[in-house]
């Protein structure tokens, strides 16, 4: 009797929660596709903007699908996996985060009906790869150089691949004046890899046309003390000191413990405080800098001395404006100003202190490194401004990405329709399940097209049919075909220089294809007690199966089929 009795084997935690099995990919990818809805109508010149606030009140206008995913607190965690690809596309090449996202989605939503149908997801995976690998090898082969052009043919083509990523963007009606300037920027900098070298300063006021370009630095004036107003505010070739220390006056007895045995000997110990600022401001003047810049304090004596000196100072400088000056300039920050020598100062044409809008601005310009830029923004509102700084971003990215690979595809999906029909002709030729898989890859590719063409009013079927007989063309007649989003029918991308970084592109499938596979391949999530209590608060978190919610109820569910 006593063998019957089989013990219970205790796995897991008791309250550990697992759900497992189909219903649970199934519930992942229906999480996947709720997101990709969220962004889907950002796509594409013509996609709308995404007001999103938060409970801190802080309110942000955006069209860039990093920015959207990552304000939206994301709980769901096979659906986490998006965001981070969309941040990831952000980071490694600045566009084509809304592509990555949607991609991705489409993907997975081609790839649940077999799912539902009882096909194992690695048979699955085994094509995508397949058919992911193809299309990039076929990116390469479409992608077009614009090596070993002249430097001003460089320039306008550049000046397109920006404008195109602009168009897309709020500040889309001034695409040409800020293509330029990201293109002068980029130019500007030349192989310097930091990207902080090129700043970006948002002053609100004015109009967008009021923004302009600083062939060096620019940075807002810092805090100043009386005297500050009898220094000279420009200079022309003057030599730049840039510290790391304070030059105020300091009482020494808080560094030390001072006994006087006589009321006289306190007098000495003023006059040593004193000495000991005197002697460092001197040791700046006799450095022959004209201009001294402080990551720390420069107080009111310090001031005033410069001031009769005829020198500029500015204390408090931000550290990355500081450093941007010091590559400009070629100066060194200092920690002392005991031995300042001829090389450790830096120079450039043109100092000025001007008014931009309602703030006065450190202008240093004619450096002679190069190196840097500044873009000073102008704009009404503040979320304008600043979704103009995250256009601006995304356009330097994909400048600087054309330049460095300098290979571009035609967008508009253009380049989207031609691998389509390209695996769609492969698939034709492989015997078996994974034809269907292929298919199902190519077919997702669609999307973008597509969604640009829901995006701007357009009938999708009519504009697609279009596309689609313009690309089965034989010879790749058609292959350069996209949206035309001004008058909703089709036209030669690649001519009318809707152009997009290949580097985007592979990108792109690359990582949207890898996250579907991921998602497909998770077949179990087990969920911990701990951790559950301490994101109990997590409101829709998808308990088990069927959860596919995002946090805060933004309206947005399952997606309906
Ligand atoms: P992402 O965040 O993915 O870059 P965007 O909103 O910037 O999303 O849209 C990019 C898509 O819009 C690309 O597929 C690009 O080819 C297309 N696109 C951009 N400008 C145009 C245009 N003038 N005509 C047609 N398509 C365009
Ligand atoms: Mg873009």
């Amino acid at each position: 009797m006593a063998s019957m009795m089989q013990p219970q084997i205790i796995l897991l935690k008791e309250g550990t929660d697992t759900s497992q099995g189909k219903p649970q990919l199934i519930s992942n990818i229906n999480a996947c596709m709720a997101v990709a809805d969220v962004v889907r109508t950002t796509l594409g010149p013509r996609g709308m903007d995404k007001l999103i606030h938060d409970d801190k009140g802080n309110t942000t206008i955006s069209n860039d699908g990093a920015t959207i995913m990552k304000l939206l607190d994301i709980v769901h965690p096979a659906a986490k996996i998006l965001v981070d690809i969309a941040k990831s596309q952000d980071s490694e090449v600045g566009d084509g985060t809304t592509t990555v996202v949607l991609l991705a989605g489409e993907f997975l939503k081609e790839a649940k009906p077999f799912i539902e149908d009882g096909v194992h997801p690695q048979n699955l995976i085994r094509s995508y790869r397949t058919a992911s690998f193809m299309a990039i090898e076929k990116i390469k082969e479409l992608a077009v150089s614009i090596e070993g052009k002249s430097l001003d043919e460089k320039r306008s083509l550049l000046a397109k691949c920006a404008a195109t990523t602009l168009s897309s963007k709020l500040i889309g009606g001034e695409k040409d004046f800020f293509a330029k300037m990201v293109v002068d920027a980029v130019i500007a900098i030349g192989n310097e890899d930091r990207l902080n070298m090129i700043g970006i300063k948002k002053v609100q006021g004015g109009t967008m046309r009021d923004s302009f370009l600083v062939n060096g630095v620019a940075f807002k004036k810092t805090f100043s003390y009386a005297g500050f107003e009898q220094q000279p505010k420009k200079f022309l070739n003057p030599k730049i000191l840039l510290l790391n220390i304070e030059l105020e006056l300091k009482s020494e007895k808080e560094n030390a413990e001072i006994r006087l045995s006589d009321p006289l000997q306190y007098q000495s110990i003023v006059d040593a405080e004193w000495n000991i600022i005197y002697d460092k401001l001197d040791k700046c003047v006799k450095s022959g800098a004209k201009i001294v810049l402080s990551r720390l304090a420069i107080g009111d004596l310090a001031t005033q001395y410069f001031a009769d000196r005829d020198i500029f100072c500015a204390g408090r400088v931000a550290e990355d404006d500081l450093h941007r000056v010091a590559a400009a300039t070629g100066a060194t920050v200092q920690t002392s100003v005991n031995n300042v020598i001829d090389e450790v100062l830096g120079s450039c044409e043109i100092f000025e202190e001007k008014q931009v809008g309602s703030e006065r601005f450190n202008i240093f310009s004619g450096c002679p490194l190069g190196q840097t830029a500044t873009i000073v923004l102008r704009g009404g509102a503040d979320q304008f401004i600043e979704e103009a700084e995250r256009s601006l971003h995304d356009a330097i990215m994909i400048v600087r990405r054309a330049m460095k690979n300098s290979t571009v595809v035609a967008g508009g999906g253009a380049i989207d329709m031609e691998i389509s029909r390209y695996l769609w002709q492969h698939a034709r030729n492989i015997a078996g399940k994974s034809q269907l898989f292929i298919n199902a890859y190519a077919k997702a590719l669609e999307v973008i097209p597509r969604q640009l063409c829901d995006n701007a009013g357009f009938d999708a079927i009519d504009v697609l049919n279009k596309l689609r007989q313009k690309h089965a063309l034989a010879a790749g007649e058609g292959a350069l075909y996209g949206v035309d989003i001004n008058t909703g029918g089709i036209s030669d991308s690649f001519a009318n220089f809707v152009w997009e970084p290949a580097v985007v592109k592979i990108n792109a499938i690359n990582a949207a294809t890898e996250a579907a596979c991921l998602i497909l391949s998770v077949d179990e999530t087990v969920k911990n007690p701990k951790s559950e209590s301490a994101q109990s608060d997590a409101a829709g978190m998808g308990r088990g199966r069927g959860g596919g919610g995002m946090r805060g109820g933004r309206g947005r569910g399952m997606r309906r089929r």
